[in-house]
């Protein structure tokens, strides 16, 4: 008589697990944008590689060989456009996927940022709720990814 049935959960069950912990590059020169987004993948148990610069992230890029890297658009001297070239053009790290951030509201600007080699695109100002899903859909396997 008003007895609680408790059902034991597995521990495990109570947490969010990162679909897999993933090392992430983040070419970001602004430092507010960096400590958040850092702030939000480090949440969910990812490692985050900052680099503030083009270059940087191309010398960190090689050197790190991350799951993923965040590429912001608007970097001073070299550009996020030049720095997905230069990604993509390198075997090594042409497989690396790439998630531009960028507040340019220019028409075209997706499709400039595609076209360069990004494989995903995301607008700031970020939303910290939904920022980390999407980033982590770029962290799933081609396989898992395919639809049909
Ligand atoms: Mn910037």
């Amino acid at each position: 008589m008003g007895e609680r049935q408790y059902v034991q959960l597995h521990p495990s069950a109570k947490r969010i697990e990162p679909i897999m912990k993933a090392r992430i590059l983040l070419i970001e020169d602004n430092e507010q944008n960096r400590y958040l987004v850092t702030f939000l993948l480090e949440q969910r148990c990812h490692e985050v590689v900052p680099a503030a610069s083009g270059p940087l992230g191309l010398e960190l890029a090689a050197k790190v060989l991350p799951d993923l890297i965040i590429l912001d658009i608007q970097l001073p001297g070299m550009d996020g456009y030049a720095v997905a070239r230069a990604l993509k053009s390198d075997p090594r790290l042409r497989v690396i996927p790439i998630v531009a951030v960028t507040s340019y509201a220019m028409v075209g600007d997706r499709e400039k940022v595609l076209a360069a080699g990004a494989e995903g695109y995301i607008e700031k100002p970020i939303n910290p709720e939904t920022f980390v899903a999407e980033i982590e859909r770029f962290l799933r396997s081609p396989a898992e990814e395919a639809t049909p």
